[in-house]
């Protein structure tokens, strides 16, 4: 049984009076139990980010840099040993544990760039004898919440942007599966990060609530569900912080009568099943364009569905692993349950799906319903889980304004051979990341991650510049250095 703690101050602390159990989704066996931090020790995490603050603050760009290409470099020599831990824990199969690591490397490698990016503007002789500049400072003490989903990849959209521009940094992982950021912070150590820089702490909402509200928390960077996210940005900005709070999705995908059928079926078959639909980009939705592209459509995604390998995330060759929990999994039931009940067409049922030698697992099998409305259950609330929902409408024009319609706006795909449709979709479509023959459309390290309308609560996107500029203050400076008194100015200054 393994015990998961905290890491506060390069040390891993003792365990709190609090803790949950940790399962292997695959098994239903418990693996480990969790701490789940105290308010005082929520707060004892936040005072040693505050002391590593200055010193971390005044390390030059560069030298915080190379602590990051150091990181890097064991990330990529124990990859596999994290992606044992997150299948272990999440049920993902190895593979795509290995991915979401590596998308998460990927803001690594951005943030060693980001001495680059800390470069501020000057303007000479803005007035005579004045120059102005700007310059770009860290914010202080800053904290990260996580969703289950990504354990790795998600804190490494927010940490490495953040300490790399000066601040330290409080994660706060999901309880669910918590020991892929601890493996992080041993790592960050031995990468040479002074102590207190990074530090987690595991918990659940008492944890949270004191980062929200403590004052010197300047800022918080959430992933997770939108009702929680909602929460997130209303009460950290009611407390002063700067807030960037990512919420949930359902993600539809456009397919036009001219699309290349088969690419279009191998690209629906890993956005919706890969990592069991628990992807906040895995497409949910299939819009159909035309009742001709929708029975073919859907005659090949019944066969592939069926033929889905399923089982053990340790285990090789799969293409999908279990839910990260007995609750998720008869949630996600549930919704499949409200679908029938509700007129949809269930033409692959995922429900009584066995996995032989692992009876007592949390596998829901790959699940499609056809004829499914916008007024359904099912299309309007996030499933998270392998259940891909066929929407059948007329046309372009009517995909457009059932996806504008709906209350998420994370991502979306059309897939097309029309270049000219292609472009009308990126300017029509009220989405934030949007694929043109690409089904889930995660932008790289470089760019910036968000969604528009309720998939996201406030202005910056993570990672890439926007990353930069959530996690910097601007200051303007003006400057004269004159050779006596200029005497008083009574009027406002004009630098005429
Ligand atoms: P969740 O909202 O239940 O939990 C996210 C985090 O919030 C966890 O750290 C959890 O401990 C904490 N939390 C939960 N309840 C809380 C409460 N009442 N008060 C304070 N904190 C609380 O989400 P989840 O189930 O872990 O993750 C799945 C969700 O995350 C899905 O909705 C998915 O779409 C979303 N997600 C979104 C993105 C994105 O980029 N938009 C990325 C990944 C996941």
């Amino acid at each position: 049984m393994n015990q998961i703690n905290h890491f506060i101050g390069g040390e891993t602390t003792a365990a709190s009076t609090r803790q949950a159990p940790v399962y292997n989704p695959a098994t239903g066996q418990q693996t480990g139990t969790v701490s789940l931090a105290t308010a005082q020790e929520t707060e004892q995490a936040i005072a040693v980010a505050k002391a590593a603050f200055p010193a971390w603050a005044e390390t030059s760009p560069l030298n915080r840099a190379r602590v990051l290409f150091k990181f890097r470099a064991i990330l990529e020599e124990r990859m596999d040993e994290l992606a044992r831990v997150i299948s272990a824990e999440h049920g993902k199969v190895f593979e795509d544990a290995r991915g979401e690591i590596i998308r998460g490397m990927e803001v690594v490698e951005f943030a060693t760039g980001i001495p680059h990016l800390l470069r501020g503007d000057m303007t000479e002789q803005v007035g005579r004898g004045v120059d102005a500049w700007s310059l770009n400072q860290p914010l202080g003490v800053v904290a990260g919440i996580s969703p289950f989903n990504f354990p790795a990849m998600v804190p490494m959209w927010m940490w490495p942007v953040a300490i790399a521009c000066g601040n330290t940094f409080v994660m706060k992982p999901s309880e669910k599966d918590p020991s892929a950021p601890m493996l992080v912070a041993q790592w960050l150590k031995e990468a040479g990060l002074p102590d207190g820089v990074f530090n987690v702490i595991n918990g659940d909402k008492e944890a949270v609530d004191v980062l929200l509200t403590h004052p010197d928390v300047q800022a918080i960077s959430f992933v997770g569900s939108t009702p929680i996210a909602e929460y997130i940005y209303s009460t950290g900005s009611a407390h002063g912080k700067r807030v960037q709070a990512l919420g949930g999705a359902k993600n539809h995908m456009v397919v036009m009568p001219d699309a290349d059928l088969d690419m279009t079926v191998n690209a629906l078959m890993g956005a919706a099943y890969g990592s069991a639909g628990e992807r906040c980009m895995a497409i949910s939705v299939a819009v159909a364009v035309g009742d001709e592209v929708a029975d073919k459509l859907v005659a090949q995604l019944a066969e592939k569905t069926r033929q889905l390998k399923i089982g053990n995330g340790a285990e090789k060759g799969l293409d999908m692993g279990p839910l990260v929990t007995k609750e998720h999994r008869a949630k996600v039931l549930g919704y499949i349950e409200q679908g029938v009940k509700e007129g949809a067409t269930l033409v692959v049922d995922g429900r009584d799906l066995k996995v032989s030698g692992h009876e007592e697992g949390y596998f829901v099998g790959g699940t499609l319903f056809d004829h499914v409305t916008k007024d359904m259950t099912i299309y309007q609330e996030e499933i998270f889980g392998p259940v891909l929902c066929v929407v059948r409408v007329p046309d372009y024009v009517s995909a457009v304004k059932l996806i504008n319609a709906h209350e998420y706006g994370n991502g979306t795909a059309i897939f097309t051979r029309s270049g000219g449709v292609a472009r009308q979709f990126v300017h029509d479509i009220q989405v934030g990341m949007v694929g043109v023959n690409v089904p889930i459309p995660v932008p790289m390290a470089f760019h910036s991650f968000g969604g528009w309308k309720r998939s996201l609560f406030g202005s910056n996107h993570v990672h890439g510049m926007e990353g930069v500029k959530f996690y910097t203050k601007r200051k303007a400076v003006t400057a004269r250095w004159p050779d006596g008194d200029i005497g008083a100015e009574f009027v406002m200054p004009t630098m005429s």
